[in-house]
């Protein structure tokens, strides 16, 4: 080797930005928003204008740039804009408690917070307001830096975590995506994932460089399925991410008798357990020529293992494995002391190779217990139960530790616990997942310091104190009151006494009586509450998107239609009530038998009239 060579011309890092430049020319759709079209030239010269502001507001290469995680054309310029100025941008979800921001820009200390004014955005940090039009010079590829973005996520020492994501390992992920046979196609993308969700790097990143066009979904279709699959179809999607919780909700959707969205060929899916349920079978089976991907990986290190299920869906394993490493990536299961275990042993997934994180900004003390030293190599530890097969492909079977997924996000019970354990009232706090017909929730089980204390009015005071410096997701939905929580016989809290084993509940519909009965018992259930008055507001209760469309779908099974919108205007049993009796019942019409078409209405036949019902 020729020693004057630096080692890095040896091997540069792959481009995030170059396959994107490469379509410089092409006056292709790259992005819809609503009525908003930019093709590959006018896309770039909007991230050229904000890369000039951020260059004049003083950004350099290693600096961290705050961004509203506003979905929208002008925040994915801007992203594209920090990636060009080597940047790395921190996604600020403005719906957050101000104190939990404030403990982001804290760790992050981000150069700037580049952004239109919000009297929600956090004081502290300097704005910079991004200019409405601005000649700028053309966008270039000449400014590496180390990081791509700061990510948070639950921290389980009671607060959230930054990891701050290197530049190559998401750079090494996207070239993966391009030598894809399927992933590197030019393809119409969704862009779903909340921008503070890693999949929203992959659907943005995979899609430019391949070519695509990024279609960005409103608020009411993203939370809506019926609407979902209404866009999915009129924008002739092919290629979707989803969370497992939201592939779910849209398979019920289609077969409650939402529209097939016949262009899609590729789903994938990631962040938990996928579980193959008849309603996810029967969508593959009137869609024959989609594959749908299973892909893990955690913020840590973005997507690292990949599985493909293809052909009759009627074959595929309720729990399919999470697949094979990525090219760049390498996995090694071990034992508690993190020495490597035989193939088929079952231990701690550890990950390698390029596609670890730098690790959590600004808390090396946390860096240096997941990411650790093995053998010359770095490797974060995933705190996933692994095993691999013969055949080399991986099945996770669970966490090692109490980390959960609550509807597709990362919850570190500790972090609640220890914000519960600070109220003066609590004295001892365990929160734990309860599954019911709802779906999964949290449930806070509490122990007051004063034994007489109301424990109704305990538990609403303890969900504001939450609320205040938590993200919605991470408040119990539940608070119990107890004299002493369950021990293990080694003395230990009993967690598992507390959350009962994981089950999944089917939905009772109570024939026969009134539909604001018949509704009253459907919100109880979803509520997982024995009382609820029909005056009462669902949302004050618990009800958030996901059981708003559970509720709605199981309506639609009886012939009731109710679209999210009005849900979230009639927020009452009663209300809805009203609402349903005064409009036709259309769901079983003809119109729409017809609007399924010969595909759908054969994958039904197959996998039974109430596909959707498992959980
Ligand atoms: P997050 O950092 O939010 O992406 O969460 C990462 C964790 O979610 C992993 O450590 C796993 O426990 C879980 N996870 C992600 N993807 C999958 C998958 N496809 N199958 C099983 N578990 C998954």
């Amino acid at each position: 080797m020729n020693a004057s060579v630096p080692l890095h011309a040896e091997r540069r890092a792959a481009s995030l930005l170059a396959p994107l430049l490469a379509h410089a020319r092409h006056a292709t759709p790259a992005l819809r928003a609503g009525d908003v079209e930019l093709d590959y030239p006018a896309l770039l010269a909007r991230a050229a204008t904000h890369a000039d502001a951020l260059r004049a507001a003083g950004v350099v290469a290693g600096d961290v740039v705050a961004l509203p995680a506003v979905r929208s054309a002008e925040t994915i310029a801007a992203i594209l804009a920090c990636v060009a100025r080597g940047a790395a941008y921190l996604p600020l979800d403005l719906d957050f408690p101000a104190a939990r921001l404030a403990a982001m820009l804290d760790d992050a200390r981000p150069r700037c917070l580049y952004g239109d004014a919000d009297p929600r955005l956090p004081p502290g940090t300097v704005r910079v307001e991004p200019p409405r039009q601005a000649q700028a010079p053309p966008l270039r590829d000449d400014v590496a830096g180390e990081l791509a973005y700061v990510l948070f996520t639950s921290g389980s020492t009671g607060r959230p975590k930054g990891v701050a994501m290197r530049s190559a390992a998401v750079a090494a992920l996207i070239d993966w995506h391009r030598s894809h046979p399927r992933l590197g196609r030019a393809a119409r993308t969704l862009q779903f994932a909340p921008l503070g969700f890693d999949v929203s790097f992959q659907e943005i990143f995979s899609t430019f460089a391949g070519g695509g066009c990024l279609v960005l979904p409103g608020e009411a279709e993203r939370r809506d399925p019926y609407a979902l699959l209404a866009l999915l179809a009129r924008e002739r999607i092919e290629r979707l991410f989803l969370p497992y919780v939201g592939l779910q909700a849209l398979a019920e959707a289609v077969a409650a008798g939402g529209m097939l969205p016949h262009a899609l060929h590729d789903v994938v899916t990631a962040g938990e357990q996928l579980r193959v349920t008849p309603a996810i079978r029967a969508l593959f089976a009137a869609l024959p020529e989609a594959v749908l991907h299973n892909h893990y990986g955690p913020t840590e290190t973005h997507v690292v293992t990949a599985h493909e299920l293809a052909g009759d869906p009627a074959a595929w394993p309720d729990l399919p494995p999470i697949g094979t490493p990525l090219p760049h990536v390498r996995v090694r299961v071990v034992d508690a002391a993190l020495a490597p275990l035989a193939d088929g042993a079952e231990g701690e997934l550890l990950l390698g190779g390029d596609c670890l994180a730098a690790g959590y900004i600004r808390r090396p003390e946390l860096t240096a217990e997941r990411f650790v030293e093995r053998d010359g190599e770095r490797w974060y530890r995933s705190g996933d139960r692994a095993r691999i097969g013969a055949d080399g492909v991986l099945d996770c079977h669970g966490r090692l530790d109490d980390q959960l997924k609550i509807d597709g996000f990362r919850v570190e019970p500790a972090e609640i616990e220890a914000v519960l354990c600070r109220h003066p009232a609590v004295a001892e706090a365990i929160v734990v997942a309860a599954d019911g017909a709802g779906g999964r929730r949290l449930v806070a089980h509490v122990v007051a310091r004063d034994a007489r204390i109301d424990a109704v009015a305990l538990a609403a005071d303890l969900q504001a104190h939450c609320a205040a410096s938590l993200a919605d997701y991470l408040v119990p939905r539940a608070v119990v009151t107890h004299a002493a929580l369950p021990l293990t016989a080694s003395g230990k809290i009993d967690r598992r006494a507390l959350a009962g084993s994981p089950a999944t509940v089917p939905l009772r519909w109570l024939d026969g009586e009134s539909l604001q009965n018949q509704l009253l018992d459907l919100w109880k259930q979803l509520l997982g509450v024995d009382h609820l008055d029909v005056e009462a507001n669902l949302f004050d209760h618990g009800a958030r998107s996901l059981l708003v469309v559970r509720a709605l779908t199981e309506l639609r099974r009886h012939g009731h239609v109710l679209s999210v919108a009005q849900a979230y205007e009639h927020p009452t049993v009663a209300a809805q009530a009203r609402a349903l009796a005064v409009q036709p019942a259309p769901v079983a019409d003809a119109a729409g038998e017809r609007a399924r078409g010969a595909a759908q209405r054969a994958a039904f036949a197959r996998f039974g009239p109430r596909a959707g019902g498992v959980r």
